[in-house]
């Protein structure tokens, strides 16, 4: 091989062992220090510090990376430090097998209030002696440790009962394992650029079914930016039902999403249908959105367990709240943290509605598991009417948000113009959305 090129390659080798050392020394401080902040009881997640990390990054940045790229490797840097503060560090993950092809077992091992890092390394290391995966979680006053798999020695678990630091040894009974709140019952908060879901703020959603063209992008943006929708959605890719349909405009429409984050300031949601296009799709999108149809798709969901990017997951129109959860399974299974549930309404007996927007689902998705929850009733009800009603319902029974179809002309729409509201009929919406509940009669 040519002489130059083994030598930049040396270089190149010894310069990513450096980096490597030194993200390791940065993720060993970041986890003392989420220790020191626990002890003096302050919030382990700090925007504004972490807004300043990244301009100061991009102040000294001399190139050649480009501040978005040097802003996008340190926000990976920073959230990965946090998951080793806490809520939920994964110190394991399972690649190949997925929970639901074999009934897999787990016990969580509760450890005491103020147990030591070394205690709680210790049981890591039992349960890995035992024959199972370790997932941990620390919560502000005690860490949990999960043991997951099929093949390990349940009785040495059992036995770590009377380990130091242990508090307590239980199984989890539901069949989602590291969905569920038994797991951990603190609710987790998913970061999508600068907006949190799951944060205890209601999230709107809001844009066209279908990107369409450069104009009818950006007036909605516009529009639904100054009403107060925080997250931007547009497909690009469409699942249509008939083949015969508009499919979306592809590359062209992600384009046009970026576009129109950089200049209107909205991070952008968008559906991810296939495994193909995944990589292209992160490099446009701030979350990706899985589509009711794909909830089933475990090739898709095996894979986006491993992107750095949050996903939206929707229920599928026939499936339980228990397939709902085992499908977010599969992606906490693969190693993702940021997963948000989207109820879209499902297949019933009723023909008035497109499909039933199942609130009780919301309900009790949220009681089973940490993860935040929104509805999407747009697709739950196929009708323009019924938004409002819906999305006053969802927020008064604790949803984390919605997401809204919204086009500058729906009768004009290429998909979903029914169910879709106009720009003044959103900014009507969101001002209903700011008025109290009814009162109570006497
Ligand atoms: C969409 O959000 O435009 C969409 C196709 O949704 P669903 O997968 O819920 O039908
Ligand atoms: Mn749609």
């Amino acid at each position: 091989m040519n002489k130059q090129i083994e030598k930049h390659r040396a270089e190149v080798d010894s310069l990513d062992g450096q980096l490597l050392c030194l993200l390791n020394r940065r993720a060993d401080l970041a986890r003392q220090l989420g220790g020191l902040k626990r002890n003096v009881g302050l919030p382990l997640h700090d925007k504004r510090r972490e807004l300043e990390i990244l301009d100061r990054l991009q102040q000294y940045n001399s190139g050649p990376l480009d501040n978005p790229s040097v802003e996008r490797i340190f926000r990976l840097i920073i959230r990965e430090s946090r998951r080793l503060q806490a809520p939920s560090t994964s110190i394991s993950v399972r690649t190949s097998q997925a929970p639901e092809t074999k009934e897999d077992e787990v016990m969580i091992i509760n450890m005491r209030e103020g147990a030591s890092e070394q205690e709680i390394q210790h049981v890591i290391d039992r349960v890995k002696e035992a024959g199972y995966q370790a997932h941990v979680t620390r919560g502000t006053e005690r860490a949990i440790v999960a043991a997951v798999g099929s093949n390990g020695r349940r009785h040495e678990l059992e036995a770590l009962a009377a380990a130091p630091g242990v508090a307590a040894v239980v199984p989890i009974s539901q069949p989602f394992k590291l969905v569920s709140r038994q797991m951990k019952a603190q609710r987790t908060v998913v970061d999508v650029g600068d907006v949190e879901i799951g944060g205890g703020t209601f999230v709107v959603i809001a844009g066209p079914c279908s990107v369409e063209s450069r104009e009818q992008l950006f007036s909605t943006a516009q529009a639904v930016k100054a009403a107060g929708a925080r997250l931007l959605r547009g497909g690009a890719y469409k699942p249509r039902t008939s083949p015969y349909e508009f499919q979306g405009l592809g590359l062209e429409a992600l384009r046009l999403l970026s576009e129109v984050r950089k200049d209107i300031g909205l991070p952008v949601v968008t559906e991810v249908t296939s495994t193909e296009n995944v990589d292209l799709i992160c490099e446009h999108a701030d979350m990706l959105q899985v589509g009711a149809r794909n909830m089933q798709n475990f090739a898709l969901l095996r894979r986006l367990a491993k992107v750095d990017k949050p996903i939206l997951l929707k229920r599928g129109p026939s499936a339980s709240v228990r397939e709902w959860l085992l499908a977010a399974e599969y992606l906490l299974a693969g190693g993702h943290r940021d997963v948000v549930l989207c109820e879209r309404g499902i297949k019933t007996f009723e023909t008035e509605t497109r499909n039933t927007l199942d609130l009780a689902a919301i309900a009790l998705a949220r009681d089973l598991s940490h993860l935040p929850v929104i509805a999407d009733p747009s697709h739950g009800t196929g009708r323009r009417s019924l938004i409002p009603p819906l999305s006053r319902a969802a927020a008064a029974l604790g949803a984390d948000g919605i997401m809204v179809e919204v086009h500058p002309c729906p009768e004009r729409a290429l998909s979903d113009g029914p169910q879709s509201l106009d720009l003044e009929g959103f900014s009507k919406l969101m001002r209903s959305l700011a008025e109290p509940l009814r009162p109570m009669s006497e």
